[in-house]
Parts: structure tokens; sequence; C-alpha cells
């Protein structure tokens, strides 16, 4: 019998309380989520696999692991007296301890992410843009990627054992198994076991199916389930079967059948696997709930031999910006799994790559350390940066809208390679998309120098916080006017591509918020424009004693059209927005000063031209230039350093203006402010 295994043994019955984010998980799983209940069975399964997988791998070094118990298996047994069916594995089984720590705590934020992302699917669905992730129910799907995987079995049972014994080398007595048991409410026991099912190691999950799913006994169903949730599973699952009618069905040793493939997919030759069988093995690996936006499946042969299988997700996980990095590419050596998120094989740029590699060439008991400075490895390396990009450039290629699915999700993750990775920055550079001032959509660099008119000699951007900030920012004036295409750099990390691209195609990358912007003007343009910097020179020369401390220089602009002056950035120095975020990331960076740019031809800048070469004295002249300078400060996203002084300058400023309006006789049949 499979379960009777319950009974305290000489030891007493604990309870405890779980965590409280289980808890929240539990809540959520047992009175919210309805549809696709069968992914418990591939959850169950997926934990089963990873403890065979880790015992394989620790009995590289201590093969007595093995001894007492050679198989590596996953069983299903459904018992329908009962009602349970059970999914055992010859694994690395837990302790008392780990009992406890695994299935009574969740260690890291995956439950409160795992909560966050219902409800963002929940609003997305409600909102009717749930076409991909939000289907109402579809959240289940959302349980094995956040590491909560094991809860999934309260979908479909109202109660669960954990039997469990740990893997052990020692010679002698086994150690004691342990059984957990909850109604995934409130708690849960721990107690000593008499035993499990199977006389060595490894672990036995009971579900007591609630009545309504009872049907998960029924063979043809978990049949049905492994094939297409599991059949790449690399250890075979073996299923217990019935005796067929007319067979004795006494005293007979119980039969089982394997149901699963239970060979490594990626070995076998592409033209036998079917896009629906990689698209699995991917949701295999990743828990994913969506398909793969696509593929490359490779043999690597010559000095070095090993097979790749690599998928670019559609969508971001929510950790790709932690430090964790779950599930990235696995590790496998000769067909043995060898480790998970192996980041020795990709760099930090690819890190949303998941897949596999199989390498013929490194040692069974490789170790991190080995990994860090394996030639083998970064032959691998090489291989598999090559083979992503040309994945990304044939889906570029030939699936656009794919392509731009895949930039939303990971591209500021991706450009940072031509940061990285001097060697790629020619692969790369093409990859690149931004919103420009052209409109609609994204543009390469490609696209962007062939719809450059003549006379344009650089790519232009601006960088800051956001497209809306951007996109009224005065640094665009004179480039619009010439009817050149801005790019908006929003990532930080754009920061540092533009620094290390440098140039595409033999045009210079040139910030419109830099100081040594120079455009070309026509001679007319450069007279009006001389004229007018003679005008307004002694104001100038004001400006720079009044703003001494905040700035490093003023000037007159060039660049502006429509403003009275903005901030440029001086040589060397970062982007305003740049500075900004380091700092807020806790950073501490002087306060570089920067350049503000005056617009001579600007009525304001010239009335207060006039106003000061009246009276050189005026008290508002000081007044207005910081008020200025505070604008400018605003017009790019940054904070001013005494916003109350700036509201009631600018409070006291509308009063006169109202009350001229206001006492004026063209003003009276106009409300106040209404012109
Ligand atoms: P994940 O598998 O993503 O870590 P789960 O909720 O599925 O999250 O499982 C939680 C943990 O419980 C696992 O990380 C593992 O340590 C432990 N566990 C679950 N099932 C088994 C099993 N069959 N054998 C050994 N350990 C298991
Ligand atoms: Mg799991």
């Amino acid at each position: 019998m499979t379960s009777d295994t319950t009974t305290p043994g000489t030891t007493t019955r604990e309870t405890h309380r779980f965590q409280a984010e289980v808890h929240q998980v539990l809540h959520l799983v047992i009175h919210s989520l309805y549809s696709h209940k069968e992914i418990f069975l591939r959850e169950l399964i997926s934990n089963a696999s990873d403890a065979l997988d880790k015992l394989r791998f620790r009995a590289i070094t201590e093969p007595d692991l093995l001894r007492d118990e050679p198989t590596l298996e996953i069983r299903l047994v459904p018992d329908r007296e009962r009602g349970t069916l059970t999914i055992e594995d010859t694994g690395i089984g837990m302790s008392r301890e780990e009992l406890a720590e695994n299935l009574g705590t969740i260690a890291h934020s995956g439950s409160r992410a795992f909560l966050e992302a219902v409800a963002r699917a929940r609003q997305e669905s409600a909102a009717g843009q749930g076409d991909k992730a939000g289907k109402p129910g579809d959240d289940v799907n959302l349980i094995g990627q956040f590491g909560v995987g094991f809860y999934s079995a309260y979908l479909v049972a109202d109660r669960v054992e954990v039997v469990s014994r740990p893997a052990s080398a020692a010679a002698g007595e086994a150690p004691q198994a342990y059984a957990w048991t909850s109604d995934g409410k409130d708690s849960y026991t721990l107690e000593p076991a008499d035993g499990l099912a199977h006389p060595g190691r490894g672990t036995s999950v009971i579900l007591h199916l609630k009545e309504s799913e009872k049907h998960f006994l029924d063979e043809w169903e978990l049949r049905d389930l492994v094939k297409r949730y599991s059949d790449y599973v690399s250890h075979p699952i073996k299923l217990k079967v019935a005796p067929k009618a007319g067979e004795p069905t006494a005293d007979v040793t119980p039969k089982f059948e394997t149901i699963n493939q239970a060979s490594a997919l990626w070995r076998r030759a592409r033209t036998e696997i079917t896009d629906e069988q990689y698209n699995e093995f991917y949701q295999h690996l990743t828990h994913d709930w969506e398909k793969p936006l696509g593929r490359t499946h490779f043999r690597v042969e010559g000095t070095q031999e090993f097979v790749g299988l690599l998928f670019l997700p559609r969508h971001a996980p929510w950790d790709l910006n932690f430090e964790r990095k779950r599930r990235g590419v696995r590790l496998f050596v000769r067909r043995v799994f060898v480790m998970d998120d192996c980041e020795e094989l990709l760099p930090e740029w690819l890190r949303f790559v998941r897949g596999v590699i199989d390498s013929d060439d490194l040692p069974l008991n490789v170790s991190r350390e080995l990994l860090q400075d394996s030639s083998i490895v970064r032959g691998i390396r090489k291989q598999v940066i090559k083979k992503t990009l040309d994945l990304l450039e044939e889906t570029a290629r030939e699936r656009a809208e794919d392509y731009l699915t895949f930039w939303k999700a990971f591209g500021a993750v991706f450009k940072a390679g031509v940061h990285f990775d001097a060697d790629q920055k020619s692969r790369i550079a093409p990859l690149l998309l931004y919103r420009s001032t052209h409109g609609e959509g994204y543009t390469s660099l490609k696209d962007y120098v062939a719809r450059m008119p003549s006379g344009q000699e650089a790519i232009y951007y601006v960088f800051g916080d956001s497209e809306a900030v951007l996109a009224g920012s005065p640094h665009l004036e004179a480039l619009r006017k010439r009817g050149y295409e801005v790019l908006y750099m929003t990532d930080p990390v754009d920061e540092w591509v533009t620094e290390s691209l440098n140039e595409f195609e033999g045009k210079k990358l040139v910030s419109a918020m830099r100081a040594d912007l120079k455009l070309e003007a026509t001679e007319e343009e450069k007279k009006a424009r001389e004229a007018d910097r003679g005008a307004v020179g002694p104001l100038l020369e004001r400006m720079r004693s009044v703003l001494q401390e905040h700035v490093q220089e003023v000037r007159a602009s060039d660049r502006l059209v429509d403003s009275p002056c903005c901030l440029v950035v001086p040589e060397g120095a970062h982007h305003a927005a740049f500075d900004r975020l380091l700092r807020s990331h806790g950073h501490t960076i002087p306060q570089p000063k920067r350049i503000l740019e005056v617009n001579p031809s600007h009525p304001l800048i010239v009335s207060l031209q006039t106003i000061f070469s009246r009276d050189a004295n005026a008290p508002r002249v000081g007044e207005w230039i910081e008020m200025l300078y505070d604008q400018a400060l605003l017009t790019e996203g940054s904070p001013i350093t005494d916003p109350h002084r700036f509201a009631r300058r600018v409070t006291s400023l509308l009063s006169e203006a109202a009350q001229v309006a206001a006492g004026a006789p063209a003003g009276a049949t106009n409300a106040p402010g209404n012109s």
C-alpha cells in the first residue's frame, strides 16, 4: 500500500503554523484558482525530477548514495479505494528540517511576487487586454514560475501528505523518514513515519483528492497529462496500472508502465521534434505559461562538442532585474544534470535566454571554480553568444512583430552588451531599437540613417527619464526646425551604450543635450545670431554672476527656438537624468556644474536685457534670472533647490499679470487668463 505511513512512530507529532506568505499563497490557490488545475501534476513531477537530478549529481562524488537503491525514477500511483494519487520519487529526499523549511516557508520574495503577478493578471483581464497572460483563471500557470509550485497540490487535494527519507551515503541504518501533513489551511504537522512505499530514500507526495477531482485517478487522463506536460522529463515516469480484465487480481506484484519518453529532448535530431514538443519542453524548463518567442537548437562539433537548445521567452520574468536568477541555462554533461542557472555560460546581457547546454567535454564533477576558468566553458559561451545573436537577427529580419515583443521585454538588458562586450558591438548595434520624434513605433539606427535629410551629419538623441519629459525638451527645438529626427533614450544603460557605440555607419551619435552640439547654419543665420548675441552680452554677464554657484557657464545658444533657456551637459559629464539615477541608488556623486544656454532672440530675454540696460541694479532682474534657471531645471525633470521660493515668485508674477489684465480696458471683456 502506498500511503499508510502516517501513524506516529515512537516520537510525537508536532503542529506548526505556516509562515504568513505561505498562508496567503495557499489561500489564493484554494479559493481563487479554478482552471487548469491539472498543472499540479506538472509541478509535482518537476519537483520529483529536480530531486532526482540533485541526487544524481551528488552521487558523482558520493556513489554510496545510490548503494541501496540504484534506480532513479518517478512513480504515479492512483488508488481508487483510498481516493489518493501518489507521486513518488527516489530522489534526494528531505530531512525533517528540510520538510519544514521547504514546505512551510518561502525563503525568497517569490510568494509576494506571485501574489502581485496574479493581481496584475486579473486587472489586465478585467481591463480586457488579457489576451496573453490575463485569461481569467490562467493565473494558475504563474505558480511554477515563482517557486511556489508545490502548493498547486491544493488545487486538487484537500489534504496532502509528504513522506520523505533523505539520501544517505553512510552505511548502516537509513535515516528516519518523516511525514509532513496539511489540509492547506493554517498549519501542518510533522511526525516520524514508518517508511515509504519504496524502502529506500526519496519522497512520496500523497494527494487526498477532492471529490470533484477524482478523475485524476483515471489512467488515461494521467497518461495524457504526462504526455502533454512532462514527456521531456529525463527520468522515467512510471504509472501503476490496474490489472487488465481477465488477469488474476490477487497476489500479483504491482505493474508499472513507463509513460514518458524519458530521453533528453535536446539530444534528438531536430527533424524528429515537433514545434509543440519544443514548446512543451520550454514550458517544462521555465514554468512559463506562454510559448517561447523563438528557439535555436544546435550541435557544435570539432575541438569541442556540445548540444545547445536555447529559447527566447516572450516576457520578462519577475526577477529579471534582481540578483537572483532562477532557471537560466541549465548545464548538463553527457545528459547528466549538473546545475541550474549556469551563469558562466551566458554574459549578463543575455541573462534572459533560457535553455540547456549539454557538454561532451566537461568532467562530470565540474565545480564552480573550474567553470570559471575553463577554456571549454569559454568556448561554449562564445557559441552561445553567437547562436543567440543569430536567432535575434533572424527574428528581427523575419518576424518584426516578435522582435518588438522581445525588445520591449529585454531590450534594456540586451543593449548593455554594446558596453560590456566590445567584440559584439557591431552585431548588437543593428539590433537596437529606439523610440524617436519620427512618430509611432520604434526605429533601428539603420532606418534612422536612411531617413536622414541631406546636410544632417550625425545621429541625434536626447536622454532622460521618460519620453513625455523629453518630447517637450527645449534641446530638440533647433533640430526639429531643421527636420532632423531625434532618438529618445530613456533607459539608464543608454548612457553607456551611446558612449561605447560612439557611431553607427560612420555617423556619430550626438546628444542634443551636450554642450558641443554643433549645428551648421547659413551665413544669414550666423549674422542674425551675432547681432542678437552682441545685444544680450551685458545681461549674460549679469546672469553669470547671479548663477555662478549653480552653473559653469552662461552663453548664447543656437539650439533654442521657442524656449528662453536650457541646461546643457559639459564635455565629459553625464546627463542630468543619469546622475539623478545614480543618486537614487545611493551613490554620492558630486553635482557637476552645467552650462546654461540662453536664447538671445527670445522676447523674454530681449525684454530682460532692456530692463537691465535701463537700470543695471533693478532688483527683479536677479530674481527673474533665478526663476529662469529653476524653470530650466524643471523642464529637464530635475528637482529645484527651493520649490517654495519658486512657487512664491510665480504667484507674485501671476498676481501682477492678473491685476494688469483685470485693470486693462482691453482685458475687461475677457476673464483673466482666458486670452
Ligand atoms: P521550486 O521547485 O521552484 O523550488 P516548489 O514549491 O515546487 O518550488 O518546491 C519547494 C521546495 O521543496 C523545492 O525547492 C525542494 O527543495 C522541495 N521539494 C519539493 N518537492 C520535493 C521532492 N519531491 N523531493 C525533494 N525536495 C522537494
Ligand atoms: Mg517546483
